[in-house]
């Protein structure tokens, strides 16, 4: 799967070591697949895709077709995306700080998985 996590082929972003949130895209493409954190709470821990920059919000859409902005570094990039552009978010819960965060493949397919996000290990 070589086109995973590059931008230019205009595919969509995966997670790996220096991006995990949609903060961390240079290029953010309508329809990109994300975890939902954040402040609204009934609609934390959702899939959801990114639509449009709305100021410095990032509006993304449910499956319920509701819009809701958000600061781009609460949402989650995938860990893959099956040849289908299915998702699949494999997330966890620092230890440290109790923030979710996503794994990489890598993280994902290694014995021993984070037990803390990048800010805590970093
Ligand atoms: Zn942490």
């Amino acid at each position: 799967m070589p086109w995973i996590g590059t931008s230019s082929t205009g595919q969509f972003a995966c997670v790996n070591a220096s991006q995990r949130t949609l903060k961390a895209l240079r290029i953010k493409r309508k329809g990109q697949p994300v975890f939902v954190l954040g402040h609204v709470l009934e609609r934390k821990g959702q899939e959801a895709t990114f639509e449009a920059f709305n100021d410095r919000l990032a509006v993304v859409k449910f499956s319920d077709e509701c819009l809701v902005g958000y600061d781009p570094s609460e949402l989650l990039l995938p860990t893959d995306i099956d040849e289908h552009g299915i998702p699949y978010f494999e997330i966890r819960s620092c230890q440290s700080c109790a923030m979710l965060f996503p794994l990489t493949m890598e993280e994902c397919e290694s014995d021993k998985e984070p037990e803390r996000c990048s800010d805590c290990i970093g």
